[in-house]
């Protein structure tokens, strides 16, 4: 089973998970030509479904799906682990949390730059579901919601595939953000991420595309070359409440986004983040909060620097980017 252990000394916590020692390489699945267990049709080959989007005359664990969400299999933190926070010297939860896999397409799409709109829609609207359904979990204090495209991006299957991880802790970096977000809101009576996007549109020099509510564009400290933020100024709700209205704008500014991304880039690795509604006291001031969707393009690796100062070095001006994203004059 495995733990989540405190840092004292950088004050976040770690992951021990064995568990995730057994997972099947990417590369190596490739090159053997095995069947793939997110296909359609080979519903047996994966844990049962938690939650499948699915033609109404159809069975659960079969075909007819256009997502399906199942347990992983190599897990980082289980929910039937105990609930148990240990103090101490070395303080440590049990493993406890949720690990889901949502599978994007029954078809075997490797990359997200191939999904048509309809399955854009169906996606958003799965990840609705999911974080509607585990947030009335009340030992679930925080939810990562991404995906790893790419080897170079973490990614072990190659069939289009989305994560969601719950845990009984709020991580350090976004623990950080919502103290800033909390100090911003008491100071100026306004939404930090409002101000930032707001900011952005008025500079319009890193901005890439819009539709309807939402605005793409490449943060001014991007960390990562090529970095796209898609964000609404407006308080639209979180990912487990936002419309219909909505997601079908979202996904058309989303597809622009990989499609322009595509273009620049070619086959790119990369993550992408998805903020999730911010729980238990944090959800008081979730006015505050707005959803955010972050593209990391991964073309570069970490080093020893990155790593102890998580301070990233961008050889790629976010002016730049956005430049050749827009498409401008051929940069
Ligand atoms: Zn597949």
């Amino acid at each position: 089973m495995s733990e989540i252990r405190y840092d004292r000394m950088h004050d976040t916590d770690v992951i021990i998970a064995p568990e995730r020692l057994h997972r099947p390489d990417i590369n190596k699945a490739e090159s053997t030509e095995e069947i793939c267990p997110f296909c359609e049709g080979n519903e047996t080959m994966t844990p049962k479904e938690i939650f499948a989007l699915r033609e109404s005359d159809t069975l659960s664990n079969h075909k007819g799906w256009q997502t399906r969400v199942v347990a992983n299999l190599y897990k980082a933190v289980a929910i039937e682990a105990p609930h148990q926070h240990h103090n101490g010297r070395f303080e440590y939860w049990d493993g406890f949390g949720a690990h889901e896999v949502i599978i994007d397409t029954p078809l075997h799409r490797l990359s997200m730059v191939e999904w048509n709109h309809h399955e854009m829609v169906s996606w958003l609207k799965t990840l609705r579901q999911r974080v509607d359904d585990l947030r009335r979990d009340h030992r679930i204090a925080f939810m990562a919601l991404f995906k790893n495209e790419g080897y170079d991006a973490g990614s072990m299957q190659s069939h289009s595939h989305t994560q969601l991880i719950g845990l009984p802790l709020v991580p350090k970096l976004q623990r950080d953000l919502y103290r800033r977000t909390r100090e911003h809101l008491h100071t100026y009576h306004s939404s930090l991420i409002e101000s930032i996007i707001r900011d952005e549109e008025d500079a319009e020099i890193r901005m890439v595309d819009k539709c309807g509510e939402f605005s793409a564009f490449c943060p001014f400290a991007s960390s990562y070359p090529f970095e796209v933020m898609i964000g609404s100024k407006n308080c639209i709700g979180q990912i487990d409440t936002v419309s219909d209205g909505d997601i079908d704008a979202l996904a058309s500014l989303l597809s622009s986004v990989l499609q322009r991304l595509a273009q620049q880039l070619n086959k790119f690795a990369f993550n992408l983040w998805v903020s999730t509604p911010p729980l238990g006291e944090e959800a008081k001031e979730c006015n505050a909060h707005r959803l955010i969707i972050r593209i990391m393009p991964r073309l570069y690796r970490f080093g020893g620097f990155e790593v102890n100062t998580e301070m990233m070095i961008n050889p790629v001006e976010p002016e730049l980017a956005a430049k050749l994203l827009r498409g401008d004059d051929n940069g």
